[in-house]
């Protein structure tokens, strides 16, 4: 039997005590390659985020063979902060940190992997580089690069390729498919489809509750996607629909 990395037990995770992802069960083998699926708002991002340890279960419990200081996670662009006047070479060390610790110093030898991390991705000479100075396809690579540096052997994406050029989308994807090689746990939040069944053996489906997690082929069915897209379809009647009195 494979071993499991990480098993959700019949997972809730809550906002305020409404729940955002209902009783989830199931697990991420050790070294599998897994998308999440699922509609805005169905819940991938929290899930995401109660893997890490960020959210707490409201109910059930996530076990984990890798201690979590052994993830490295990449969330959702809109929550990184762009704006911190630093540079290129400071974001990709920072990698370093999660292992040396913050007060383990990045020595010379840390250097030379950012650098070496640097034209993995692809952004060979643009160490001096201010962060906020670069386009979104570029900051994402070095986001990659610090992943690559990071050396976790559980990694999570959330939408690591959404509003990214098709080129570096491609680039990037090779470094997931190098690390799923590596024997690493990939888990990563995709929109596009195509992706997922092109390079994702593994899927889990979900729209507040579980639609299915397994092979893509088994999951990514047409009859699962219509019903994650009828219950999207409850969540939007709560929302306002009209602005203005009647
Ligand atoms: P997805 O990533 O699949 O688009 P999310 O996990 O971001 O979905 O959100 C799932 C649900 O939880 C949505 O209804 C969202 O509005 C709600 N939600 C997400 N983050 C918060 C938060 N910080 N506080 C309250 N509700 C939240
Ligand atoms: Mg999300």
């Amino acid at each position: 039997m494979t071993q499991a990395a990480i098993s959700l037990e019949n997972l809730t995770v809550a906002y305020n005590r409404h729940p955002a992802v209902h009783h989830v069960s199931g697990s991420l083998a050790r070294g599998s390659l897994t998308a999440i699926a699922g509609p805005n708002g169905a819940g991938k991002s929290t899930l995401l985020r109660a893997i890490m340890g960020e959210l707490k279960p409201a109910e059930g419990e996530i076990r984990r063979a890798v201690p979590s200081r052994d993830y490295g996670y990449l969330p959702q662009a809109a929550d990184i902060n762009r704006r911190f006047p630093v540079s290129v070479m400071d974001t990709v060390v920072t990698g370093a940190w999660k292992r040396a610790g913050a007060f383990g110093g990045i020595g010379r030898a840390e250097r030379r992997k950012a650098s070496e991390a640097l034209v993995a991705v692809g952004l060979e000479g643009f160490e001096a580089r201010p962060i906020g100075s670069l386009s979104a396809g570029q900051f994402q690579r070095t986001l990659f690069a610090r992943l690559l540096l990071q050396d976790a052997s559980v990694i999570i994406l959330d939408e690591p390729f959404t509003a990214i050029d098709s080129r570096t989308t491609q680039d990037l994807i090779d470094i997931v498919l190098r690390w799923h090689g590596e024997g690493r746990t990939v888990v990563a939040v995709l929109h596009d489809h195509e992706q997922v069944r092109q390079h994702f053996p593994q899927t889990l489906l979900i729209a507040r509750e579980l639609i299915g997690w397994g092979p893509t082929e088994e999951v990514m069915t047409d009859q699962n996607l219509k019903r994650a897209r009828a219950l999207a379809e409850r969540w939007d009647d709560n929302a306002p629909v009209c602005e203005v009195p009647a």
